[in-house]
């Protein structure tokens, strides 16, 4: 629930079913990205809140776990019809703190109800197997049992769609769970868990706690959490997954990324460049999956470049609320300083910038950076190398679709990678000998659906079990094996 009472509403926390208003807590302010204006504030929760989140849990795990799958996955059904109800204003919110254009925010939703829409096949999702007479008389059986109090740590450029690759999945096993989802995008988690509650969830199998890195170290090192999911920059997704292994948790921890897409000769050119417009400016670069460098092989580089340079100049800058708009601004005026210093970067260590987007800066008060192309980049470049997570691609031609192939291996990411071409041994040598978790053909955001499991390899993802589908079951169940004879 936000409090609206002052002109900048105060985010609560939900511990227990009660939607609490946080007194004396630190504040950190949420802004709405395109304008700069502050349009509320994230309370930051204490070790002691913390706690108090993980308690409720826990009591009501003692009675979710038993009830039966079939009336848990009920409260799905009735948040997937609000959530249908409710969907643009939830993308209204989405765009009015991170920025994304309102057709990219109403495809975030849309992702958010797959999400809950899976989770509600949960009574076949958790069938375990079952053989008789594995010996005389003896039958054999696998059940699957929920893991107590599970805790999700989201970061800020998909606050609808994230955390429901979590908590969907894990109260439907019959888990309870601890939300804390990126301070700097209380609003669009906080609406979704409001229509939770009104869905009928009972108290306490999901409690919501805002903030950062206080509450999320309560969270790892609180020993009624038994399993931690974390979504964010590889830094802290590589102190997530050692803290909270120590601990003796189970952990999925998914990184930072460098996706590449690599461009053959016999491409089709213009889809291929609305691919890659799609894929490298597409929520303004702030997705895992963005494609940051492209790979043209041989001949590609001329008419590929050609085609590309002229679209990325015309591309719709502004408002991402309004019509037309292509591109939105960056989440935060930090993280737009971050992400221009990177170009002046580019410029400095000598790739040549083929648009430049430090032209397309408005002056209305909004956190704006136009598209950046850099050509002629190479290995040794810091935006080679590094996560811009922003509007910039750099381009770095290979002679053949082997260079191809070693560039991309090289890097110590390995979240998302794409190939286009219309030549199915191409495609099909690439997609089998690239080291990338997951993999684009002539599809630019190679972004799984809820059924099938998301996550990267190398330092995008820490952990065996990856996020939503099958995997999602494994992660949050615990298997048992129950071997049974009747005298
Ligand atoms: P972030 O790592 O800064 O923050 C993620 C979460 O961690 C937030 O909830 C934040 O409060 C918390 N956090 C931040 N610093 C912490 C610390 N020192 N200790 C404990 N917790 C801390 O990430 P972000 O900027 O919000 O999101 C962008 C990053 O997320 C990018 O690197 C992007 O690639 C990655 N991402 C990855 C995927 C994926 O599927 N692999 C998906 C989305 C985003």
């Amino acid at each position: 629930m936000i409090a609206t009472g002052s002109a900048v509403e105060t985010v609560s926390f939900y511990i227990n079913g009660v939607w609490e208003q946080p007194e004396g807590r630190t504040m950190g302010n949420v802004t709405n990205p395109a304008t700069g204006e502050i349009i509320a504030q994230t309370p930051y929760a204490t070790a002691a809140d913390v706690d108090r989140a993980v308690r409720s849990a826990h009591e009501a795990f003692l009675k979710w776990r038993d009830v039966p799958v079939v009336d848990r996955v009920q409260v799905l059904y009735r948040f997937k019809t609000l959530l249908d109800k409710h969907a643009d204003d939830i993308a209204a919110a989405l765009t009015r703190e991170n920025g994304k254009t309102a057709d990219d925010a109403k495809a975030e939703v849309r992702r958010l109800i797959q999400m809950v829409e899976v989770a509600c096949g949960m009574p076949s999702l958790m069938m375990g197997d079952s053989l008789n007479d594995v010996a005389t008389g003896i039958d054999c059986k696998t059940i699957r049992q929920p893991i107590g109090v599970c805790a999700g740590i989201t970061p800020f450029n998909f606050p609808a769609m994230v955390p429901a690759w979590m908590y969907p999945f894990a109260i439907a096993c019959g888990n309870t769970f601890v939300l804390k989802p990126s301070e700097k995008v209380p609003l669009t988690p906080t609406r979704a868990i409001e229509l939770l509650h009104d869905a009928g969830l009972p108290p306490g199998v999901l409690n919501l706690a805002h903030g950062g890195k206080e509450a999320v170290d309560a969270l790892m090192h609180h020993p009624l959490v038994k399993a931690v999911s974390f979504v964010g920059s590889t830094p802290i997704a590589k102190h997530i997954y050692a803290t909270s292994a120590a601990q003796g948790k189970r952990v999925q921890a998914l990184g930072g990324a460098k996706n590449h897409l690599v461009v053959m000769a016999d491409a089709d050119m213009p889809k291929t460049v609305e691919a890659i417009i799609g894929s490298a400016f597409g929520a303004a670069g702030e997705r895992c999956l963005a494609g940051s460098v492209l790979v043209p092989v041989g001949d590609a580089a001329g008419p590929l470049l050609d085609l590309l340079v002229k679209r990325t100049q015309s591309l719709a800058v502004g408002n991402g609320a309004q019509a037309g708009i292509e591109m939105g601004p960056l989440v935060t005026g930090d993280h737009c300083a971050k992400v221009a210093g990177y170009v002046d970067k580019g410029v400095a260590e000598g790739a040549t910038p083929l648009v430049d987007g430090r032209a397309g800066k408005t002056a209305d008060g909004g956190y704006f950076l136009g598209p950046t192309i850099f050509d002629n980049v190479t290995s040794e470049m810091t935006i080679a190398k590094e996560e811009i997570f922003g509007p910039v691609l750099s381009v770095m031609r290979v002679e053949t679709l082997d260079d191809a192939i070693n560039l991309v291996n090289r890097s110590p990411f390995g979240n998302a990678t794409a190939i286009f071409t219309s030549n199915g041994k191409s495609a099909r040598e690439y997609s089998s000998r690239i080291e990338v978790g997951m993999v684009g053909i002539n599809v630019g955001v190679a972004a799984p659906m809820a059924f099938f499991p998301f996550a990267g390899w190398k330092n995008s993802f820490f952990g065996d079990l990856h996020a939503h589908g099958k995997d999602a079951v494994a992660f949050y169940t615990e298997q048992k094996v129950i071997m049974s004879r009747w005298f």
